[in-house]
C-alpha cells in the first residue's frame, strides 16, 4: 500500500503531468486537475502516451502501464471538497498570491490530506502562513523531467509535523526517487549548490579573464562536469537562470559569495537568451551551438628551455617528452610558476623571477595529466586532459609563445587565460566547493545529501564536498583567502565548515557533532 493512496495533481502543465505519471506508475490513484479543461484533456492525454512510450522501451510492461493509466482521473474544480484524498501535490504557477489562495480553500476541501507544494522558489512556510493547520503544509520539490530526474526535495517549512514529513520522504521513496531533505531557505538546496559554478564563471568572463567556450572546456575537462556553465546558461535561457541568481543572493540578505555577475541582466535585455533565442554565450545555427574552434600551439620540445618552479610531476613528464627542464632560472629558460589562489605575476615575484620570462600552469590540472586521460580527441565525448597556461600581462610575447610550444609536446589540450587573482579552475572548484560548505554550515541539508542533492539534481559526477576532499580542503581554503587576500572581495570568505574542517584536516563530508549529541 503506497504511503498516499490517493492522491490530488493541482496544476496540468508541465510538472504536474510528470508527477502524475510517476505516483500512478507507483501505484497511487490520482486526479489530475486543473482550472483549464484543455490542460486537463492534454496533461491526461501525454501522461498516457508517455507510460506508453516507457511499455514500449520495456521501462515496465504493458499490462502495468494501462493499469498505471486506469488509476488516472480527471477534474476541472481542483477545490472540489473530498474526504477521500490522502495527499494534493498543487503544481500551479509560481505566485505566492495564487499559491496561498489555493492553499487556504484545498485545507478546507480536503480536510484529510496533506499539502504539498512543488515550487522551486516560494517560501514553504509562507504558503503555509495562510493554512489553519500549517502542520499540514510540506514542501515537495521534483525536478523536470520528473520521471527521469530521480530526486526529490523534501521541504518542511517551520511548523511541517514530524509525522507529514516523514511520511512525505516514504512517498517519495515509495515511488522510487530519492528523497533529500532540505530547510525552507532561498533555493533550498539544489538551487542554491548550483549558483557556485554559474557565478563565479560569470566573474571570469566579466573580467576578461577567458571567454566562455575556454571557461566551458576548463570547466568540462579539468574538473569533469558534462557540461559547462555557459552551455549550460544557454540551454536554462538566461531569463530562467538571471532571476534565480538574482533571488537567491537577494534571499540570503546579500552574501557575497552568491553575488551574481552585472552582465546577465544587460544580456537578457539584449535578448541573448540562449538556445531559444538563437544567441546567448553561444551563436547557434538550427539548434547547434556554433563553438569558436581551439587554437592549437605546434608542440616543439626544443622551443625553448624550461624551468619549472618546484619541479614536481610537470618537470618529470616533459623531461619524458624530451623538453630540456631545469632546476633554476636561467637566461635561456622560461620559468613556469604553478599558482595557488594568487596570479601568476605575484608568484614570478614571490620567487625572485623575472615577469618576463615566466608563465603559469594551474597544478590543479597537473594530476589529469599522469591519470590515464585522453590526451587526444575533439570536443565533446569524455574529458580531455588539459593544461591551463596562465599569461601575465608582463610575459616577452616570444619568450611566452615558446614555452606554450614546448609545454605542448605534453600533448594535452592547452587553454591560454590571462592573468586573474587566480586560475580559472582553482577559482570555480573553489567557489562550488564554499557554496556547499556554506549550505553544510548553515544546517541546510546533512553533508551526505548535499553532495546527493548536487549529483542527482545537478548532473555533478561528484558532489561538491566530495569534490573539495579529492583536491584537499586544505588547498580549496589556501585558494579562497589567497583570493580573498589579493582582491579583498568578501565574495571569497571561507566558510567556517570548510576552514575547520580544513585546520583540523577532515573530510568536508564529516558531519558536526551537534550539542545535544552530547547530553543523554
Ligand atoms: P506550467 O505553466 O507548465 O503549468 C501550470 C498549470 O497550472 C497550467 O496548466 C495552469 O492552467 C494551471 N493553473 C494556474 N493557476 C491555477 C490554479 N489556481 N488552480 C489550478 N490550476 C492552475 O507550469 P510548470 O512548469 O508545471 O510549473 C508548476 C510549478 O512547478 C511552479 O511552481 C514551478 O515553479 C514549479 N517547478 C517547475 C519546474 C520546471 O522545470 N518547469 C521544475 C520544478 C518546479
Amino acid at each position: 500500500m503506497p504511503p498516499f493512496p490517493r492522491i490530488r495533481v493541482v496544476g496540468a502543465g508541465t510538472m504536474g503531468r510528470g508527477i502524475t505519471q510517476l505516483a500512478a506508475g507507483a501505484g497511487c490513484s490520482v486526479e489530475l486537475t486543473d482550472v483549464s479543461a484543455t490542460a486537463v484533456d492534454d496533461g491526461a492525454a501525454f501522461v498516457s502516451r508517455m507510460l506508453h512510450r516507457a511499455a514500449a522501451k520495456g521501462l515496465t510492461t504493458a499490462a502495468e502501464a494501462e493499469a498505471a493509466i486506469g488509476r488516472i482521473r480527471t477534474g476541472t474544480d481542483p477545490t472540489a471538497p473530498s474526504d477521500d484524498i490522502d495527499l494534493v501535490v498543487e503544481a500551479v504557477v509560481e505566485r505566492l498570491d495564487v499559491k496561498q489562495r489555493l492553499f487556504a480553500t484545498l485545507s478546507g476541501a480536503l480536510p484529510r490530506a496533506v499539502l504539498a507544494s512543488n515550487t522551486s522558489s516560494l517560501s514553504i512556510t509562507a504558503i503555509a502562513s495562510v493554512v489553519a493547520d500549517p502542520s499540514r503544509v510540506i514542501g515537495l520539490h521534483f525536478f523536470n523531467p520528473v520521471p527521469l530526474m530521480k530526486i526529490v526535495e523534501v521541504v518542511p517549512g517551520t511548523r511541517t509535523s514530524p509525522d507529514v514529513l516523514a511520511a512525505a520522504r516514504a512517498f517519495v521513496e515509495h515511488t522510487g526517487h530519492t528523497p533529500v531533505q532540505a530547510k525552507d531557505s532561498p533555493g533550498f538546496l539544489v538551487n542554491l549548490l548550483g549558483r557556485g559554478l554559474p557565478t563565479e564563471a560569470l566573474a571570469v568572463l566579466d573580467e576578461d579573464v577567458a571567454d566562455a567556450a575556454d571557461i566551458d572546456r576548463i570547466v568540462r575537462d579539468m574538473l569533469y562536469l558534462k557540461m559547462g556553465p555557459f552551455e549550460l546558461m544557454d540551454l536554462s535561457g538566461l531569463d530562467v537562470s538571471h532571476p534565480v541568481l538574482e533571488s537567491i543572493w537577494k534571499g540570503f540578505y546579500g552574501d557575497e559569495r552568491l553575488r551574481p555577475a552585472g552582465s546577465t541582466q544587460v544580456r537578457v535585455s539584449a535578448g541573448l537568451l540562449g538556445r531559444k533565442s538563437g544567441e546567448g554565450f553561444y551563436r547557434y545555427a538550427d539548434g547547434v551551438p556554433q563553438v569558436p574552434a581551439e587554437h592549437a600551439a605546434a608542440p616543439d620540445p626544443t622551443a625553448v628551455p624550461l624551468h619549472i618552479v618546484g619541479g614536481g610531476p610537470l618537470a618529470d613528464l616533459l623531461r619524458a617528452r624530451g623538453v630540456t627542464v631545469s632546476d633554476g632560472p636561467s637566461d635561456s629558460a622560461v620559468s613556469v610558476v604553478q599558482p595557488l589562489g594568487r596570479p601568476a605575476y605575484l608568484a614570478a615575484i614571490e620567487h625572485g623571477l623575472d615577469p618576463r620570462r615566466t608563465i603559469g600552469v594551474d597544478p590543479l590540472g597537473v594530476p589529469l595529466l599522469t591519470a590515464g586521460y585522453r590526451v587526444d580527441g575533439g570536443e565533446g565525448e569524455g574529458h580531455r586532459a588539459r593544461l591551463a597556461v596562465i599569461a601575465p600581462f608582463t610575459v616577452d610575447r616570444d619568450a611566452g609563445r615558446r614555452a606554450v610550444r614546448a609545454l605542448a609536446s605534453l600533448g594535452c589540450a592547452i587553454t591560454v587565460t590571462a592573468d586573474g587573482p587566480a586560475p580559472v579552475a582553482q577559482r570555480i572548484a573553489a567557489s562550488m566547493v564554499n557554496v556547499a560548505s556554506m549550505a553544510a554550515e548553515k544546517g541546510l541539508a546533512n553533508p551526505d545529501d548535499i553532495d546527493r542533492g548536487a549529483r542527482l539534481g545537478l548532473g555533478y559526477p561528484l558532489g561538491p564536498l566530495a569534490m573539495g576532499d579529492s583536491i584537499g580542503p586544505q588547498r580549496i581554503l589556501a585558494i579562497l583567502d589567497g583570493l580573498l587576500d589579493y582582491t579583498g572581495d568578501p565574495r571569497y570568505r571561507a566558510s567556517g565548515w570548510l576552514r575547520a574542517r580544513a585546520d583540523l584536516r577532515l573530510s568536508l563530508l564529516d558531519p558536526a557533532a551537534r550539542p545535544h549529541d552530547l547530553l543523554g
